[in-house]
């Protein structure tokens, strides 16, 4: 059979964005068994600016602290300075009637500094961040600790239990920070979580994977107009760094918003335990807590410069059958052959080639898509300053995917 060849001519042009779905305009949640409830949410991208640090720059925190350390009080309890504790939280708001609580992990450092909050699967099919939490707060020895670290495996448990990215309602909890008390019950979850963990930590790391059969080279997305989420930036060694401003709702936006300068960290894709992204995560976070100062001095990573990008997306022109030529990581040059789409009646082929020199930082599993599906992630290095000063984000069309509304690639 003839193999008919068509130029894809659109893909040349894509559009620059770190995150599509989630800097688009305002995107209405689909609704399939509940529409009156959730035809009011929305996401909404803020280009307002999060605020500048007021007190002690983060990148001096444990030099700052001084005296004795102090208990952390959290959940209606007090870990001693030197210590650690499993504490667990509930949200008042469920679905079954049932509580469910979730386990929250704290190392309280027998010296004073801050507070690292690290959050993972607050959409409960992404996996790789329960395993990095876990790896990390076992490594950490609280004599040797400056400050307090707050673990949470699992925020979603409720999704994590059903393998969904979603609440019981579908709905997507990472589009509800910081919640409202007497808002809907994804509302009241998030607000629980916020007010109860969140509000006591003085930076995060919330954990993700890419979403929908996508996954993601290890990253860094964080707003680098915050001062002290650049200080963040610069201590995951050798990650990629994508400045990205977050949409409202998101936990990373919530936080940074209530003066908890936040990053997200993301590593491969859902439903899936990937090893080296797990190790990946472990050491960028712990790196991390090295160049704080919150734990003695040791070389992981020696001390790499972060490397920043801009990214756009290569999304399918045609339906069809998705199969790729490059991987994760890999360096592409403009015009480079990324994968084919192939429609599996008439044997039509279109070619997706990259619209810029870059480096592969996400990209969808091969599968069945549909026009304008996100394929391929491209990373352009850049200077950092010149990214922010310079945003290139475009608004993105809202896409719809299987009835299911894609919400984010990721976060
Ligand atoms: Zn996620």
């Amino acid at each position: 059979m003839a193999l008919l060849l068509l130029p894809a001519l659109g893909t040349l042009a894509g559009e620059i964005s770190s995150d599509p779905a989630v800097e688009g305009p305002l995107m209405p949640e689909v609704s399939s068994d509940d529409p009156a409830s959730r035809s009011t949410a929305t996401v909404i991208t803020t280009e307002t600016a999060p605020p500048a640090d007021d007190g002690v720059p983060l990148a001096e925190a444990v030099v700052a602290a001084e005296g004795q350390a102090i208990p952390l009080e959290l959940l209606g309890y007090s870990i001693l300075p030197g210590t650690s504790e499993r504490l667990s939280w509930s949200a008042t708001e469920l679905f079954e009637g049932v509580p469910v609580s979730t386990p929250v992990l704290v190392v309280n450092g027998a010296m004073p500094g801050p507070t690292l909050c690290l959050t993972a699967a607050v959409h409960g099919d992404e996996l790789n961040g329960i395993e990095m939490v876990r790896r990390v707060m076992h490594d950490l020895v609280p004599e040797k600790v400056s400050g307090a670290v707050i673990g949470v495996p699992i925020v979603n448990v409720q999704g994590f239990r059903r393998g969904s990215r979603y609440l019981p309602d579908r709905r997507d909890l990472n589009r509800y920070f910081p919640g409202n008390p007497n808002g809907s019950a994804a509302a009241r979850i998030a607000n629980s979580f916020f007010v109860n963990v969140i509000k006591h930590c003085d930076a995060l790391i919330d954990l993700h994977t890419g979403s929908f059969e996508r996954a993601n080279l290890p990253q860094i997305r964080a707003d680098l107009r915050n001062p002290d989420v650049v200080t963040m930036t610069q201590g995951f060694g050798s990650t990629v760094i994508l400045h990205s401003t977050p949409a409202a709702g998101t936990l990373r936006y919530a936080a940074t918003m209530a003066g908890v300068p936040t990053v997200t960290l993301e590593a491969g894709g859902p439903s899936e335990l990937e090893l080296n992204e797990v190790k990946h995560g472990v050491k960028g976070i712990e790196t991390l807590i090295n160049s704080l100062g919150m734990v003695p001095k040791t070389r992981l990573w020696g001390d790499p410069e972060p490397v920043y990008y801009r990214s756009s997306w290569v999304r399918a022109s045609n339906g069809g059958i998705l199969l790729a030529n490059v991987s994760l990581g890999s360096t592409v040059r403009r015009g480079d052959l990324l994968g084919t789409i192939t429609d599996p009646m008439n044997n039509a082929r279109t070619e997706l080639r990259s619209p810029h020199s870059g480096r592969i930082i996400g990209m969808a599993r091969n599968q069945v898509v549909m026009p304008g599906f996100a394929a391929f992630h491209v990373g352009i290095q850049t200077d950092d300053a010149e990214m922010v000063q310079d945003p290139v984000a475009d608004a993105v069309p809202t896409i719809r995917e299987g009835g299911a509304y894609i919400d984010s690639m990721s976060e």
